[in-house]
């Protein structure tokens, strides 16, 4: 019999010289315009700024589009538009009404799934299998699954009366452009709230052909608003008197900035901020499973991902073997085109992103631990980084304390379970963590323990409109996802 080749087996020569042929995604059926206006109160409107920024593929450094950037004026327009909705529509619409709009957004977004998995790739440089198969199916999903909720609200808070907020500002990152769209979206106006999004500087184009959708779905004019710019109209944004509810989604510093601002204002709040989280590793764990969970927990959207798994925490008895077994996996990872269906990791957002990278891994490297990576070609054009980990970590180090937001992990080691909870718990942040071991009991014993938000037990990085997802400590407040994620958008009586 012919003994098949497992990973462990490959002798390391063979890794990486094994070549596929090109095979990009098509972008012939994609027309992006030259230029986007607002989209306020049902029409695209022109900013009263008169400024405009260009958004950039990052893969290529090409600009994509021109996007105009909204000033104070522009952002007042907006939320007045979505005031007006709300108390002439969507507030006196029936729950059964509001659920056929996001049934047919979800619908919609399915029918056009290929067009905003290819935007979601060229404007934020992911690989296109992840937009595809990740990205743009949760999306949906997601309006599917409140679409549901829009008519069964009483039932969401037993015994309570359910009635919406009022005006939505919310803000959200460059990393999940189209996800987070619908995380904010969907449960805001299933409960019967109007909405102002503020994309990111970097990714505002899924946001905007959201936008076509809300208005091919013939939505009353205001209920959905799209406005774009940069950190001041996020500012003007969360701090106008007639928001009620701020959903935002980014960094911690930022995310402090907006609850100082509204303190005293009544206005209601939820952060999704950082994270640091933890992937430990039991001795007894499959680490040949464990190896690719820790793959996708951290090279997975080039480690953009806020509960990426980026300190591995290993029993000391299996630290050596892991680490050869990490080491040999990284270098079979496609790094390149990332509307190549074979690329595993794409392009870095931005330049400061990959500024940002590159100087914590720097300290990493001057602090005193070992630096491995994947020894991949980095093309020339383009925000790229290496998939890449560090051994020899001390707590103490940087890389074990901030968040990197790249495709870089930070590995140390654990003799007993309850030094790995400590360890995993030694973070300001606590939005996730994962578990790999063989026995059930330890994952229900070490997951208690976990000061997450998140706990994946034999896998990572798995998402569910159903599921709450949020954080502990500095990664925020409030849960977005599942029935949970309703109890934001709604006052109980
Ligand atoms: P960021 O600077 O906080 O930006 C997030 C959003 O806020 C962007 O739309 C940004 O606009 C806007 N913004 C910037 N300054 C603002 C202000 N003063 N007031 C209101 N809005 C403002 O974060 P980022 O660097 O883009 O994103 C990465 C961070 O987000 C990471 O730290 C990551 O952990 C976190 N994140 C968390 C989650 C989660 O679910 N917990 C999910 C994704 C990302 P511009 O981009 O146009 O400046
Ligand atoms: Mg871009």
């Amino acid at each position: 019999m012919r003994r098949s080749r497992t990973l462990a087996t490959i002798e390391p020569d063979f890794l990486g010289k094994w070549e596929y042929a090109p095979a990009p995604e098509s972008t012939s059926h994609l027309s992006i315009r030259s230029s986007y206006d607002l989209f306020i109160g049902g029409k695209w409107v022109s900013p009263k700024s008169k400024k405009f920024f260009s958004t950039i593929n990052p893969a290529t450094e090409e600009t994509l589009a021109s996007v105009a950037e909204a000033g104070a004026a522009d952002v007042d327009a907006a939320v007045r538009a979505a005031d007006r909705a709300y108390e002439k529509y969507w507030r006196r619409m029936p729950g059964k009404e509001r659920g056929k709009y996001l049934y047919r957004i979800a619908r919609m977004l399915q029918e056009k799934a290929r067009e905003f998995a290819v935007l979601e790739t060229m404007d934020g440089g992911k690989p296109i299998k992840e937009s595809r198969d990740v990205d743009v199916p949760l999306a949906a999903a997601h309006f599917f699954y409140y679409a549901g909720w829009a008519d069964k609200l009483d039932y969401a808070l037993p015994g309570r009366k359910a009635r919406p907020i009022g005006v939505c500002g919310q803000v959200i990152p460059w990393n999940f452009p189209l996800l987070m769209a619908a995380w904010k979206l969907a449960p805001a106006l299933a409960c019967g709230n109007v909405s102002i999004l503020k994309p990111a500087e970097t990714t505002p184009l899924t946001a905007l052909h959201l936008a076509r959708l809300f208005e091919e779905a013939d939505f009353p004019p205001g209920v959905v608003n799209v406005i774009t710019g940069a950190g001041a109209t996020g500012a003007a944004l969360v701090t106008h008197p007639k928001v009620r509810k701020v959903a935002f989604t980014g960094s911690t510093e930022v995310g402090k900035r907006i609850q100082k601002s509204a303190a005293g204002t009544g206005k209601r709040l939820t952060l999704e901020l950082g994270g640091k989280a933890a992937n430990i590793v039991f001795a007894d764990a499959p680490l040949d499973q464990a190896v690719e969970g820790i793959i996708n927990g951290i090279y997975f959207n080039q480690g953009h991902v806020c509960c990426a798994g980026s300190r591995l925490l290993v029993e000391e008895s299996v630290h050596d073997v892991l680490v050869r077994k990490l080491a040999l996996r990284i270098r079979t990872l496609r790094l390149g085109d990332p509307l190549d269906k074979n690329t595993d990791v794409g392009a870095i957002n931005s330049k400061m992103q990959l500024e940002k990278i590159k100087e914590l891994v720097q300290s990493g490297v001057d602090e005193g631990a070992v630096l491995t990576q994947s020894g991949c070609v980095l093309p020339s054009k383009g925000f790229w980084f290496p998939p890449s980990f560090f051994t020899n970590v001390a707590q103490s180090f940087r890389i074990a304390n901030e968040e990197i937001f790249g495709p870089v992990l930070a590995v140390q080691t654990f003799r007993t379970p309850d030094e790995a909870v400590e360890k995993a718990n030694n973070t300001m942040y606590g939005l996730s963590a994962g578990v790999w071991t063989d026995k059930g009991s330890k994952i229900f014993k070490i997951s208690q323990k976990l000061r997450a938000g998140v706990v994946w037990a034999n896998t990572y990085n798995k998402f569910d409109p159903t599921s709450p997802f949020g954080g502990y400590k500095e990664s925020g407040f409030g849960r977005e996802g599942g029935r949970h994620g309703l109890a934001a958008y709604l006052e109980a009586e």
